[in-house]
């Protein structure tokens, strides 16, 4: 369904030096299924993600997203399959209008005002909440709002990148939950990134390990968090309170 190969990219930084800060990262996701991505601060995943996003191009390397050709697209042969893809990111407020009512925000990405409806039952966000703007709701109920906008145009693939790391702990289980149901009801694929290993082990089929960059370590997630090959996977695993 998604297909990553041989991607590398670089940046710039202030001394004008390039840095690769993705180095030949490969991957396969298939439907329904969800591959995590662990890794220390600055390893890469973000890049990673936005890469399969088609936010960022590469400089090599290709994705290519329900068997066709994607990253390699113009950004106008791109736009109407924009749909099949969405995105979660740690702070929603990033990707709101924070002017906009919680309807409208879902509603930008939905058909019609039944399928918003329909999703935010499916959420679980309250009627009540429905008219408020994102400021006047909390961290879940706002990451719930994500979810509905993020699921709207019914893609196969969401990528989520950190999509509890802002919540406290008894919140986390439950976003993490509707994630997983909304998952399995709906048969979407998952690009799962998080830094919490326990997180990323209770979701995922299959874990990338990501270091300075490069793929070091992937397998099923039980191989990778159980009995880690590598010695940067066996000391993110020790690492672990
Ligand atoms: P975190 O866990 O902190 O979110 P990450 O694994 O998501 O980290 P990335 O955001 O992919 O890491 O960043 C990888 C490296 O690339 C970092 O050193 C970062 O500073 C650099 N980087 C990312 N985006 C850019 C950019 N647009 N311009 C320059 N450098 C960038
Ligand atoms: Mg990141």
């Amino acid at each position: 369904l998604l297909r990553a190969r041989d991607l590398v990219k670089s940046f710039r930084g202030p001394d004008k030096l390039a840095r690769t800060v993705v180095q030949d990262v490969s991957f396969d996701l298939a439907r329904g299924e969800t591959l995590g991505i662990v890794g220390e601060s600055g390893s890469g995943k973000s890049t990673t993600a936005r890469l399969v996003l088609a936010l960022e191009t590469a400089d090599s390397g290709v994705v290519e997203l329900g068997g066709r050709a994607w990253s390699t697209l113009s950004e106008r042969e791109r736009r109407p399959r924009r749909r099949e893809i969405s995105v979660i990111y740690q702070d929603p407020l990033s990707s709101f209008d924070p002017r906009w009512p919680v309807e409208r925000i879902v509603g930008d990405a939905a058909e019609d005002a039944a399928q918003v409806s329909e999703l935010l039952d499916l959420v679980g966000l309250e009627r009540s909440l429905r008219d408020r703007r994102p400021l006047e709701l909390s961290g879940g109920q706002r990451q719930r709002v994500a979810i509905a906008r993020a699921l709207a145009p019914r893609p196969s693939v969401i990528v989520c990148d950190e999509p509890v790391s802002a919540l406290d702990v008894s919140i986390q289980a439950q976003v993490l939950d509707l994630l997983a149901d909304l998952r399995d009801e709906l048969d979407v694929s998952l690009l799962f990134i998080s830094h919490d290993l326990g997180v990323v082990h209770h979701l995922s089929d299959r874990v990338l390990v990501m270091s300075e960059g490069r793929v070091v370590e992937q397998g099923t997630a039980d191989a990778v968090f159980l009995n880690p090959k590598h010695d940067y996977t066996q000391r993110l695993v020790a690492a672990v309170p």
